[in-house]
């Protein structure tokens, strides 16, 4: 392992973060975290129980009576986000560092797109801060009535492996931002990160409480805090499976809820589009981050009369993305998650084939070194929408090509799914791209361009992809409530 990961590791915290101090599970549990390209063993981190979890939200919820954070002028505490954005940027290398060893993506990514994104999230949000507030309504009556703008109290954020500081950054900015206090339960695969930043936001100035990790099993701390009496919200992104499951939970509390889950996102080529950037954008949309992203142009519709060539075009792309080490600042397709997800995203590869798909190029097991859960870049075509591969979100780098006769087919076919994140459509003409826009059932459609973010930029699922929206202003609904105050003047 090379000096400066080691140094990273060792400076890296590994234990509980409550009220304001890293300590260790109360039942002294532990849990391992493993580096995806060379499977070995990080390090050990403290793994919460229900007393941890009882302390955590304890914790926020003292921080948030108190008024410490929420009574701090909004101005300050937008400071206090900036400077965690600006120490962020400053510290850019050991987080990132982090970031790829614990989910083996590359650290070109972690280094100049997931980090600097968090970065960015944290200052994009210290600037709302002192901008929500309420309104004067004109009631009938000699009355004034005004509402105010309140935060709801300890919001618990429950996030996946595929992003872990990134999608954490877009629950914890905005809860911050609006006076709330928070809890994160970070996914067992990836738990780093979410320490670190603990340890900056305690640098910048966030009082003790208002921040607080507990990382454990997401059926033991995740469990416990969607059943927690005191906990607010639950602001959640992972599997559509277990939002459903928070969802039926939470009702007993009836918290507030929002869901960002899986995606099969369609990404449309029009036979008129510029196809060398189409062909760019369908191999960045669909293996960028090895394809474990929730917005994943996974169905790629090409028109019939340049399905050939274009097909060909993603394939030689796809194979320049050779697996490689992941610390290598030139390597593009990392290592998978972990030996399950690797194990989950072979079947599928074998589902395609045994379903008629032909596999052009890729989906194969290629360790380095005898180590590591790297797989090919992997292109079906002849798939037919209806396929496996077609309906089922792999999160893998595995991209299904499908063939239409028309606008009318490619919009039927791209909207046939039960999710509805995200879609890409590729056409020279503004008519069809705005036309198709609006008919395609997702959250979020790219013209002539994938994978684009913005922290400004609002994201969210349609259908089965969830509900409720990340990012922008949108986000800062889902993190305050509106009070209405009457006061008579008669
Ligand atoms: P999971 O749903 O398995 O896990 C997500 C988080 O929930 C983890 O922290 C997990 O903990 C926790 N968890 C697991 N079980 C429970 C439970 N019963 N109660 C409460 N929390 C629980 O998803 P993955 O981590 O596998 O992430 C991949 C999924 O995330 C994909 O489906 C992907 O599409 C989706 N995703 C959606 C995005 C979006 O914005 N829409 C963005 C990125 C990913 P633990 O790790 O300990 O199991």
């Amino acid at each position: 392992m090379p000096t400066e990961v080691v140094d990273v590791i060792r400076g890296a915290p590994n234990k509980l973060y409550i009220a304001g101090e890293f300590r260790d599970a109360t039942g002294g549990g532990k849990f391992a975290t493993f580096n995806p390209a060379t499977e070995e063993m990080i390090t050990e981190v403290a793994s919460a129980g229900l007393e941890d979890v009882d302390a955590a939200v304890a914790s926020a919820r003292k921080a948030f009576e108190s008024g410490d954070w929420r009574e701090m002028s909004a101005r300050e505490r937008g400071r206090i986000l900036w400077r965690i954005g600006e120490l962020l940027r400053a510290n850019v290398e050991e987080v990132a560092i982090l970031e790829t060893i614990d989910n083996g993506k590359p650290i070109f990514e972690s280094l100049y797109v997931d980090i600097p994104m968090v970065s960015e999230v944290f200052q994009y949000y210290a600037g709302w801060a002192d901008k929500m507030h309420g309104e004067v309504v004109p009631v009938s009556g000699k009355a004034l009535d005004y509402t105010l703008r309140e935060p709801l109290g300890v919001i618990a954020a429950i996030v996946p492996w595929n992003f872990p500081l990134l999608l954490a950054s877009w629950k914890i900015a905005p809860a911050l931002a609006m006076g709330n206090t928070v809890i994160v339960k970070p996914a067992s695969n990836t738990p780093l990160t979410a320490l670190k930043l603990a340890e900056i936001a305690a640098e910048a100035g966030l009082p003790p409480g208002v921040l607080n990790i507990v990382p454990g099993r997401g059926s033991v701390v995740g469990n416990a805090l969607v059943e927690h009496p005191d906990v607010a919200k639950i602001a959640f992104t992972g599997e559509t499976a277990t939002g459903q499951g928070i969802l039926r939970k939470s009702a007993d509390t009836l918290k507030k809820i929002t869901l960002e889950l899986g995606g099969k996102s369609p990404n449309v080529v029009f036979a008129d589009a510029d196809l060398k950037a189409a062909a760019a954008g369908a191999t960045i949309g669909i293996f960028y981050g090895k394809g474990e992203v929730c917005a994943a142009g996974s169905r790629l519709f090409v028109a019939k009369s340049v399905a050939e060539e274009f097909i060909e075009k993603v394939i030689e792309r796809a194979e320049k993305m050779v697996p490689g080490d992941p610390m290598d600042p030139k390597t593009r397709m990392g290592a998978l998650v972990s030996k399950n997800q690797m194990e989950t995203v072979l079947g599928y590869v074998e589902a395609g084939k045994a379903e008629g798909a032909r596999l052009r190029t890729g989906g194969d097991h290629v360790p380095i070194d005898g180590k590591g859960y790297f797989l090919r870049p992997a292109v079906f075509d002849k798939v037919d929408n209806n396929m496996t591969i077609a309906q089922e979100e792999i999160f893998g780098p595995v991209l299904a090509a499908i063939v239409f006769e028309d606008e009318e087919h490619a919009i039927s076919q791209a909207n046939d799914n039960p999710y509805g994140l995200a879609a890409a459509v590729w056409t020279r003409d503004v008519g069809r791209a705005h036309r198709v826009a609006s008919k395609l059932k997702a959250g979020t459609v790219w013209v002539n361009t994938y994978n684009r973010y913005d922290a400004a930029a609002p994201f969210g699922g349609y259908k089965e992809s969830g509900y409720g929206r990340e990012l922008g202003m949108h986000a800062l609904e889902h993190y305050t409530q509106v009070k209405n105050v009457w006061v008579d003047l008669s």
